[in-house]
């Protein structure tokens, strides 16, 4: 076994353990008996470990599976309630580098426009992004020691934090930029980011390294402990992920939950989100040419598999999914979604002319935030522009074990729809503001305590009367 306290990579994501895992989930795919005693073990919520979770995945009794979504959408609901936290990508630049085998920005790839946000031209996508009514951002670079330094980094947050723009403010900074030093870590949490994101791409070592053959990416060890020095520089949100399509499904979903357990251990705290993408086609990549994509029900089982194991983490999923896809998955799972993404480096502001393309890979749903945010109310979903946690400091540990006791949605909710009326007044179109205002009024009397159902009422009131605190 793996020591979990290790941060030497070889030793948390031990090829040998995932391995075995993946034999011992194959021979007992279709053992019921232990597989009813996983599942029994999931609804104490407490989670799962590596190994029975890659049971849960590889099971193929379908009733057994029905139960695994049941539980799956029961745990989403019990933790998170019927939020769906938004938010946006924001590309800075995409110099990059490496020479990912798979990622548009590869060094070689000299087609594709290379592009690098000015602060001035930060300052009006970030005001775009507030007129749709974003509050939440995640940053997004390649990695170029020259182009994109970590000053650049963290006068670019400087800049998105200071901009006031009439009811708009952008709330929580998120960012996924190369993996870094310690001292460097310590400076974006300084700066006042909220979560730090680096994908994983693949935790198969010998496919990591052909599929990252040249440029700093290519030092699997030093990507694969990123985290370790992210949480020893004082973030304590960190956000992991693989890539899927890239290797084996079954590999890339127990070197996740083995990651997390390490992260747990070691420091306490796992990660503070998931996300799954999906590997898409982009300029100058043909996302075919990868023979191990997965369909939309192994992308979903998925989903719910880790649901069950990690039940108080959250689970992004972003534009790279169509519509269908991520309604499926937001009831089995998923808590934050992207809505009105532009992955070009300045693309909110202005369409890109067809000579002048910088975006990473093609969106599948490109909806407008308003598109997005009436849906999920048709769905019942309260889209959620809150960022209290991160204001009030309930991050890392402290946001967690709100979480695991469950608590977490006595103050998101109230919060929630506080937020929501906002978003309404200022940015909804009419029929959306519609929808919403007789959602919230639903919503309401689903908080359980009268004397702050009366606070968010009166609260409510004001907001709409355009009378706020
Ligand atoms: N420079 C950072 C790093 O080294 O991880 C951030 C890279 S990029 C802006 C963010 C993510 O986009 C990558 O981690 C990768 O998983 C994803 N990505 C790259 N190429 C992709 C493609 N063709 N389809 C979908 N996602 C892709």
């Amino acid at each position: 076994m793996y020591d979990v306290n290790s941060k030497c990579p070889d030793d948390f994501i031990n090829h040998e353990e995932i391995l075995t895992t993946l034999a011992y989930a194959e021979e007992n795919k279709h053992n019921e008996a232990l597989i009813d005693s996983i599942i029994e073990k999931a609804k104490k919520r407490k989670g799962l470990s590596h190994r029975e979770a890659a049971v849960l995945l590889d099971c193929d009794i379908e009733e057994k599976n029905q139960e695994i979504y049941k539980l799956a959408e029961q745990i989403k609901k019990d933790f998170y309630g019927n939020r769906i936290v938004m938010f946006a990508p924001l590309y800075l630049s995409n110099y990059c580098i490496n020479g990912c085998t798979y990622c548009p920005y590869h060094m070689k790839n000299k087609h594709i426009a290379r592009k690098k946000l000015t602060q001035e031209e930060i300052r009006r996508e970030v005001i775009a992004l507030q007129d749709m009514g974003h509050k939440r951002l995640a940053l997004e670079a390649g990695e170029d020691p020259v182009h994109n330094t970590m000053d650049y980094y963290l006068d670019s947050i400087n800049t998105i934090y200071s901009i006031k723009h009439k009811n708009g403010a952008i709330r929580r900074v998120n960012i996924n930029i190369a993996a870094t030093t310690v001292d460097n870590y310590r400076l974006l949490k300084e700066a006042g980011i909220g979560t730090y994101i680096l994908f994983q791409e693949t935790y198969h070592k010998k496919s990591y390294l052909e599929l990252h053959p040249t440029g700093p990416k290519h030092d699997y060890d030093y990507h694969t402990t990123a985290m370790d020095r992210a949480m020893e520089g004082g973030i304590d949100d960190v956000g992991i992920g693989v890539l899927f399509g890239l290797d084996k499904y079954r590999y890339e979903f127990t070197g996740l939950l083995m990651h997390a357990e390490h992260l747990e251990a070691a420091f306490g705290v796992g990660p503070h989100t998931i996300s799954v993408p999906r590997l898409r086609h982009a300029d100058d990549i043909d996302a075919d040419a990868f023979d191990n994509g997965i369909d939309d029900d192994t992308f979903a089982k998925i989903v719910a598999c880790i649901r069950i194991a990690v039940p108080y983490t959250g689970m992004i999923i972003s534009t790279r999914e169509n519509q269908k896809c991520r309604e499926r998955v937001l009831h089995l799972g998923i808590s934050q979604i992207s809505g009105g993404s532009r992955t070009s480096v300045g693309g909110y502001c202005e369409p890109e002319p067809e000579d002048e393309r910088s975006e990473q890979f093609d969106v599948s749903d490109t909806r407008t935030l308003d598109e997005v945010v009436r849906w999920l109310m048709e769905m019942d979903y309260i889209p959620s522009f809150c960022t209290a946690c991160y204001r009030e400091g309930r991050t890392g540990d402290r946001f967690m074990s709100l979480c695991k006791s469950g608590q977490i949605q006595n103050c998101c909710h109230p919060n929630a729809l506080m937020t929501l009326e906002e978003y309404l007044m200022d940015y909804a179109s009419p029929e959306t503001k519609a929808i919403g205002d007789k959602l919230i009024d639903r919503e309401i009397l689903n908080v359980p305590n009268l004397k702050a159902r009366a606070v968010v009422e009166e609260n409510l009131r004001l907001i709409r009367e355009n009378n706020r605190r």
